[in-house]
């Protein structure tokens, strides 16, 4: 690493600084209040500032950089690619993008052979749609509270998060989608005691939910396997199979969001393989090349795709299954396997990050329900553990959300870069950190945890 500290560096850090206030608009700019921090450099599971600072990813940068930041073997690659071919028209078949599909499909569970690719999760999402409306001829889709399936306007609809409705003209741009509630026993909805008892009811509802729009006219039932940005709720065992259980019986089709669950997130390469399901399509996106080119997709099967002859366009048909993005996809795969990543990620979870955070939570009164698995975890940040009372209000802003603000400039202080969501701390690092790397953010944290106590 060069010497990141000099003064010539900290000047090109506050005119890249200024340049970004003065002429990017972007959602964080326009809250005003959070800055963009000028970054100069990143390396595996670190990145920098212009003035020396360096900064343990917790983030994974939006949950994304499953593999870390600037792996040699996916950068050689897509400057490999770069110098071979960078863009062709997708009516082109090219090597690179046939190879990235037929290894995602060797990955996908049951049948779900054929690749269609997007540029990011929403655009992802609003094609499974998309293609569920054609299978079926129908046309509402239910979808999760709590969920985030992204933010273009279907994929905004599908978003269960009242609080990301605010500026957008859901109902109007796509009317059709209900909500209902999956489980999460720790705020039950249902009043269930145990984690059995709160998914049978969580079932139950969702077919009494099925029954009173009527069954003919449901499309698709949309769901992260495990729901990612309201706090890594992790489904019980039984649910995922009780879902695709009611889609068989109803000829609903069963989306999995996979964007930010996929691809070793959860120590597997799909989360649904922690529970043997098989939806009927899978939408990716994120990790799947680790973030290094904007890229997402659909995965699926031909008993489907054969029952449409409608084409289907990519909202942005122009790029979908770019060569670059395709390259880093065969790049990410290849070293996630060499490398186990996979694995390593499992590891972690069941060794390191769950006994650590478990002990956190034990530990501090300020840590309420601890979740997650492999390199996937959250926890509630409360008042009180016993009321479960949170520590700042839903979609709190301003003075009411400072006790969360405190606690993430505390991490930031120790050198440890978080993802905190209203009340959740995410604890989301690149999926091959180190353990001695791991462990140190959990120090931090630890010591963080103070503030919020
Ligand atoms: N679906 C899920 C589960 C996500 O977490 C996200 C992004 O965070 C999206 C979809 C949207 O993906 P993108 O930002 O690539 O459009």
């Amino acid at each position: 690493m060069t010497d990141i500290s000099s003064d010539d560096l900290k000047a090109a850090g506050a005119k890249v600084f200024a340049d970004d206030r003065a002429h990017v608009f972007h959602s964080w700019s326009a809250q005003g209040a959070i800055s963009p921090l000028p970054i100069a450099g990143a390396e595996g599971s670190w990145f920098w500032d212009y003035d020396g600072n360096r900064y343990l990813d917790f983030s994974s940068q939006l949950v994304n950089t499953n593999i870390g930041h600037q792996h040699p073997k996916v950068v050689a690659a897509i400057q490999e690619q770069a110098g071979r071919l960078c863009t062709i028209a997708p009516q082109f078949a090219n090597d690179v993008r046939g190879e990235a599909a037929r290894l995602i499909a060797e990955l996908a569970p049951g049948d779900l052979d054929y690749v269609f690719f997007t540029n990011g999760g929403a655009e992802a999402n609003e094609n499974a749609v998309r293609m569920a409306r054609l299978h079926t001829g129908r046309s509402k889709v239910l979808s999760a509270y709590r969920s985030y399936h992204g933010s273009t306007s279907t994929a905004i609809a599908l978003t269960g998060d009242p609080r990301r409705w605010a500026n957008d003209a859901v109902g109007q741009s796509t009317g059709g989608v209900v909500h209902f509630f999956g489980p999460h026993l720790y705020r039950s909805h249902f009043h269930a005691s145990t984690e059995a008892e709160e998914c049978e009811r969580a079932l139950l509802h969702l077919e009494q939910v099925i029954q009173y729009e009527g069954p003919a006219t449901i499309a698709a039932i949309v769901l992260e396997t495990i729901v990612g940005t309201a706090g890594v709720l992790v489904p019980p065992p039984g649910y995922l199979a009780g879902v695709r259980a009611l889609c068989d019986k109803y000829g609903i089709v069963y989306i999995a969001d996979e964007v930010m669950a996929g691809f070793a997130r959860s120590g597997r390469w799909f989360a649904v393989d922690h529970w043997d399901v098989t939806p009927d399509l899978i939408t990716f996106a994120k990790g799947s090349n680790s973030g290094y080119i904007p890229v997402g997709g659909v995965i699926i099967s031909q008993r489907i795709r054969d029952t449409f002859d409608q084409r289907v366009y990519p909202g942005g048909l122009t790029y979908s299954g770019h060569p670059l993005a395709c390259a880093s996809i065969v790049a990410t795969i290849d070293a996630m396997r060499e490398e186990g990543v996979v694995e390593h990620a499992a590891r972690l979870g069941e060794e390191v990050f769950g006994p650590a955070l478990r002990e956190l939570a034990a530990k501090h009164p300020s840590v309420g329900e601890v979740r997650g698995v492999g390199a996937f975890w959250a926890l509630d940040l409360v008042k009180n553990q016993d009321t479960r009372e949170m520590l700042v209000p839903y979609n709190a802003a301003g003075a009411d959300a400072a006790p969360m603000n405190e606690l993430g400039a505390a991490m930031k202080a120790r050198g440890v870069w978080p993802f905190i969501n209203f009340n959740r701390l995410h604890v989301v690092p690149p999926c091959n950190i180190t353990e001695a790397d791991a462990r140190k953010g959990l120090e931090a944290l630890d010591e963080a945890l103070e503030v919020a106590d």
